[in-house]
């Protein structure tokens, strides 16, 4: 996947991977796969990995807060970059479910997409990103994956996607 922020201004940003709570729907939900992935490639122990299929935040060293345990508080660098998750590589863009729409949404608390979104390289990257999303691979993907369909709050509509979805239903993980 294209990334819209560069690396360069990712490293500088003290933003990313840090929650507000240890349950928080902001922690990166995993697909199936990638837990598989992660557990038998990367070693990683069950426990960072929640029943809903979220990473679990552990406890900010450095502060009252907390941090995904992949971070590298040092350096802000992922431990495991290359196999970071889908729901990591889509941020700032998340893939939200509300009022029974699929909707490709964007958190501006992002600085770097904050003082982008209304421009033309913005429009472009949303395009491209929606068709990536709308293709029958990503679509199949996501149907098979419906935990990271999440219910964001206050983050920007930027695109409806043609995922399938049940009528009627409005809770987190049951979209389609
Ligand atoms: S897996 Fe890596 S990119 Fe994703 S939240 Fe954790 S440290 Fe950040």
């Amino acid at each position: 996947m294209k990334q819209f922020v560069p690396q360069e201004a990712c490293l500088k940003c003290q933003g990313c991977c840090r929650f507000k709570d240890e349950n928080s729907v902001w922690s990166p939900c995993l697909l199936d796969e990638e837990i598989q992935g992660l557990l038998d490639k990367k070693g990683i122990p069950a426990a960072s990995i929640t029943i809903n299929r979220h990473i679990q935040p552990v406890v900010n060293p450095e502060g009252a807060d907390f941090i995904c345990p992949f971070l590298g508080s040092l350096n802000n660098q992922c431990k495991i970059y290359d196999m970071r998750p889908f729901e990591c590589q889509l941020y700032p863009f998340l893939i939200n479910f509300r009022k029974d729409k699929v909707l490709l949404t964007v958190d501006l608390n992002c600085p770097y997409v904050y003082e982008k979104i209304d421009t033309q390289e913005a429009k472009d990257y949303i395009a491209y990103l929606t068709a990536y999303l709308n293709s029958p691979k990503l679509v199949k993907m996501l149907k098979e994956n419906p935990q990271i369909i999440q219910a964001y709050e206050e983050v920007r509509e930027v695109a409806e996607l043609s995922l399938p979805h049940k009528k009627g239903t409005s809770s987190v993980g049951t979209p389609l």
